[in-house]
């Protein structure tokens, strides 16, 4: 076994690599990358690590193991960081000078990837484990996550090992499906425990209820938000009269598991070759994202769903009754052949989001448990414009104003691109004579233009009735808007 050795990282394979100018490479890894600087042997020679691994960042000629040769050539070496927020660390890397080699796309073997050349030479590559996928409700969208949530679980030289395909389990049997809520009680008790010990110990209250018996959902939630007992009781602490004021809230939301289960029944008579996830589990988190998925399956955050009566109108605001409707939501795009991604066509995007709230809605009453009545209002006084408008940007890989937006600046309520793609999705059910194989159509399609062609959408839409005649006001859009910029009132 190795000793610990303090000038030297506590990891047995330590790469060098070559930069012509190693205190602004240093500068750039830890800036726009998640290196932190260890050791600083001389100017010319840093040792950084990342999560559990390190590099030698050096100049060549410096050292005695830097021939001048190394450096053969721009790209000649590279690494791979292993981390989660792939796309926001992408987009930085680039804003900061990094050339791309290649654009982020997933892989079949369960990673998602990119490469760049740092602006110096070296290639990097950053890797994402595809285990996790946040949802895009359209109120907790992948974007949001921070730049500075990164999983660092290793790095290597040149050589990229693949990592298995890890994909949700599934069942086709809804009786199957686990609902979890003994995360929640965990949570409960932590809370009530704590409050009968001094500050300073109630992180290990919450460590010792809530952490140390979390179930697969929990872990795989705390790993993906980066939530820890320090994090979450310093959070929790903080807004203890909060979380006594939502208590009931989110005990509504866990009172939605029978709803649930019967939703997916309805969704197995409805379409039987449909798969469910194996679990769904809730927990209770810092208002941190509402849901997400791993390979264990869908994780509701009970907390972002527990909105008190009087709350205004917002982004974020979102009832108990929502929760098996984003259950079932989730589950289509576990089923969809085609996945979204950050290079996705605003058609794809559109039709992806609205098919999952279509089919939720042939198995849920729909719209009245849902929050977005606003955008059937504005949707149906403004379809033609709104659809000749989407054809027009179909094919650009956009998403604004469309969806993922808290505060479109063309007047929009938010996440009209739902909107829109469910009418595309309706009216497509309804011109299909055998609807179990419209569904089946509906899921599996990969050619978006095809599909909005064969739907008759806009020319042959349905017609279009708002939900409750709340008329919009330019006064009220107002309103609505200022509310869509301001945070919950819990914080972050
Ligand atoms: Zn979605």
């Amino acid at each position: 076994m190795l000793k610990k050795n303090r000038s030297a990282p506590n990891t047995a394979v330590i790469p060098a690599l070559y930069y012509p100018n190693a205190p602004e490479a240093v500068a750039w890894l830890t800036t726009v990358l998640p290196f932190t600087e260890r050791l600083r042997n001389s100017d010319n020679r840093r040792q950084l690590s990342h999560g559990n691994s390190a590099i030698v960042v050096t100049k060549p000629g410096g050292n005695p193991d830097a021939a001048s040769s190394t450096q053969q050539s721009p790209g000649a070496q590279s690494f791979t960081l292993r981390v989660t927020s792939i796309d926001e660390l992408f987009l930085r890397a680039k804003a900061a000078g990094a050339r791309v080699l290649a654009q982020a796309a997933d892989h079949p073997y369960g990673e998602r990837q990119c490469w760049f050349l740092h602006p110096r030479g070296i290639r990097g590559r950053f890797a994402n484990d595809l285990r996790f996928r946040s949802s895009r409700l359209g109120w907790s969208t992948p974007r949001r996550i921070s730049v500075r949530a990164l999983i660092a679980v290793g790095m290597v030289f040149g050589l990229v090992p693949a990592i298995d395909a890890s994909i949700m389990t599934k069942t086709p049997d809804p009786n199957q499906v686990e609902v979890v809520t003994v995360d929640v009680v965990h949570f409960w008790r932590a809370f009530d425990e704590s409050a009968k010990v001094p500050t300073e110990r109630r992180v290990d209250v919450y460590r010792r209820e809530y952490f140390d018996l979390a179930s697969e959902g929990l872990k795989d939630y705390a790993v993906f938000r980066h939530v820890t007992a320090e994090t979450l009781a310093a959070h929790v602490e903080q807004n203890r009269d909060a979380y006594a004021t939502i208590r009931p809230c989110v005990n509504n939301v866990v009172k939605q598991k029978p709803v649930i289960q019967t939703a997916f029944r309805r969704l197995k008579a409805l379409y039987p070759d449909i798969k469910f996830p194996a679990h769904v589990y809730f927990v209770v988190g810092p208002q941190k994202g509402a849901c997400m998925n791993s390979d264990n399956g869908i994780i509701l955050a009970a907390d972002m769903f527990a909105t008190p009566p009087g709350t205004p109108y917002t982004y974020a605001r979102v009832s108990a009754a929502y929760v098996p409707y984003a259950a079932v939501h989730e589950t289509i795009h576990v089923n969809q052949a085609c996945q979204t991604n950050d290079h996705s066509t605003l058609l794809q995007n559109v039709v992806s989001e609205g098919t999952a709230d279509f089919i939720a809605s042939l198995v849920l009453q729909e719209p009245a448990v849902r929050q977005h009545t606003d955008r059937w209002q504005y949707g149906c006084a403004n379809e033609g414009e709104l659809a000749a408008r989407l054809l027009r940007e179909a094919d650009l890989k956009i998403t604004k104003p469309w969806m993922f937006d808290h505060a479109p600046d063309t007047g929009w309520p938010p996440d009209m691109g739902y909107w829109i793609g469910y009418r595309i999705a309706q009216a497509y059910y309804d011109r299909s004579k055998d609807k179990r194989a419209a569904l089946r159509a509906m899921l599996v399609v990969t050619d978006f233009k095809a599909y909005l062609e064969a739907s008759g959408y806009p020319g042959a839409r349905t017609s279009c009735v708002p939900a409750t005649p709340v008329p919009i006001t330019a006064a009220s859009a107002r309103k609505a808007r200022r509310e869509h910029s301001q945070p919950l009132s819990l914080g972050r």
